[in-house]
């Protein structure tokens, strides 16, 4: 039978009573299915990649560091695989986190708090957390009984075991942060041998810390309470998102089994939910989903998987939780068949903003150039008249060689008529156009010379565009960049 919905059932009570309840302790049951799976290999591939990522290599090349994934913050570098980002190229990663933003959007208008229930870092570490503890205490009905219990030998033993592999893993969380600032077998052998740097010991601290109370303690408390995501995402999805939903119209009215059979027998018609209570029990966050759709409920699927082997158990279909929206629920209430629309304009403007940024940011990723220039003018003097009458502007050059070798390149410059250069420090080999050595994977700043000597004086303006190109002798690349020439 189907369940109306009534106006107080969206309305909540208002009892007078505290606004803080007392977090209550939340025994999670261990549980199997299709969505248990899912979580265990994208576990396995989030920390996986997080813990073992800093010990892959990269050939660079000689001189250059081989660790694939590197923040070299020493030398103002991040390395990513084929990767060397700049710091003048941090709009990569501008690009990339508003990529990730739209992507999460774009889960979330799919399939709700996908982002929460199967891969935030919260969600990671705390199943990991659920994990050691079952293995060590014991599933839910043994821990609670245990906690009721209280102490004795065996319990005290019990709880040092998981305290320590927590801390364990807290510990190896923190430090395998730290690896990805550094060369991580030489970091490794100067933590041991206290020989790292302070701020090393610092960050582990800090993330052990930190990894220990939220994935140990806090749990569900840091989704519920701390996390802003769930409110926004409320504001960002519409109802055909599909979340982790209990079919009221089919589990309503609820019976347990034994009475279930009875009225079945007779004809009569009842719900699948037996009310067993199976979905609660192994709901990290404690909820009830067949209460709706709630702001504690991180999507993550377990309760589908419960309730799964329940429906099994009893012979009935399973999927009465399931990924699913009101809308369908309303349908099949009238006897109108399902609708999935996966593509909205939502989803379609997501999809296109994601694949547009990524081009654009792929495009520019490999069409960026190795070798730059940057260009400042002298500010005091601006510009000088020489004694044999022509004017010259001062200017300082910043070059940037990206590659891992030295390279020689010669240096022009075109705009005001007539124009010399002069690089200071170095002589030109072939007159007005001078050439240097660019030393490998490095920014070489020079003071730079312009002298221009016009025909007349109406025939250089009083600001005039001048370009600086330089050429890579050996390999033909060439960069430019722009500034004034003016006259005293
Ligand atoms: S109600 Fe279901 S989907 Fe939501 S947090 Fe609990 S187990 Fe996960
Ligand atoms: S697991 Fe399924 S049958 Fe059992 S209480 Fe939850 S919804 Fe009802």
């Amino acid at each position: 039978m189907n369940k109306p919905l009534r106006d107080t059932d969206l309305v909540p009570d208002d009892d007078g009573g505290p606004l803080y309840a007392a977090g209550k302790k939340i025994y999670p049951q261990r549980v199997s299915g299709s969505f248990r799976r899912i979580k265990w290999i994208l576990m396995a591939v989030c920390l996986g990649i997080y813990y073992f990522l800093p010990f892959v290599r990269w050939n660079r090349g000689l001189g250059a560091p081989d660790q694939a994934v590197l923040i070299d913050l020493a030398n103002n570098r991040f390395y990513f695989f084929f990767i060397e980002l700049w710091p003048q190229e941090i709009y990569y990663f501008t690009g990339l986190l508003i990529v990730a933003a739209i992507t999460l959007f774009l889960m979330n208008a799919l399939g709700g708090r996908v982002w929460c229930g199967y891969l935030c870092p919260q969600t990671v570490w705390t199943d990991l957390f659920f994990a050691v503890e079952r293995l060590v205490e014991g599933d839910r009905r043994e821990r609670m009984r245990k906690a009721e219990e209280g102490w004795s030998l065996q319990r005290g033993s019990e709880l040092v075991l998981k305290h320590s592999i927590w801390l364990m893993i807290a510990w190896w969380t923190g430090g395998a942060w730290v690896l990805y600032f550094a060369d991580a077998p030489t970091l490794i052998k100067d933590l041991v041998t206290f020989q790292a740097p302070m701020v090393a010991y610092i960050w582990i601290g800090i993330l052990t810390f930190t990894t220990y109370t939220l994935a140990g303690f806090m749990r569900e408390q840091v989704c519920v309470y701390m996390c802003p995501w769930p409110r926004i995402q409320a504001a960002l999805t519409d109802e055909w998102a599909l979340n982790v939903t209990y079919k009221y119209d089919r589990g309503e009215q609820r019976t347990s089994l034994k009475k279930a059979a009875q009225a079945r027998a007779l004809g009569e018609q009842v719900g699948d939910c037996v009310d067993c209570n199976q979905c609660v029990a192994v709901c990290p966050t404690g909820i009830d989903i067949r209460n709706g759709p709630q702001l504690d409920c991180i999507q993550c699927g377990l309760c589908i998987d419960a309730c799964d082997n329940v429906m099994t158990k009893i012979g009935r279909p399973t999927r009465l939780i399931g990924y699913d929206n009101d809308i369908n629920i309303h349908r099949r209430m009238e006897g109108k068949p399902e609708i999935f629309k996966p593509l909205r304009a939502r989803t379609v403007v997501y999809s296109a903003l994601i694949a547009g940024i990524g081009a654009i940011m792929l495009y520019a990723l490999l069409n960026r150039s190795l070798l730059d220039l940057n260009v400042l003018h002298d500010r005091n003097p601006v510009a000088v008249r020489l004694s044999d009458g022509s004017i010259r502007n001062g200017y300082t050059i910043r070059f940037l060689n990206k590659r891992g070798f030295d390279r020689v390149i010669a240096v022009d410059v075109s705009g005001p008529p007539n124009a010399v250069i002069h690089i200071v420090g170095a002589d030109s080999i072939v007159p007005d156009r001078p050439m240097i050595i660019l030393a490998r994977d490095a920014t070489t700043e020079l003071r730079v010379l312009v002298d221009s000597r016009p025909s007349s004086e109406e025939d250089l303006a009083p600001s005039t565009p001048v370009a600086f190109h330089v050429t890579d002798i050996g390999l033909g690349e060439v960069a430019s960049a722009k500034d004034v020439f003016v006259k005293p």
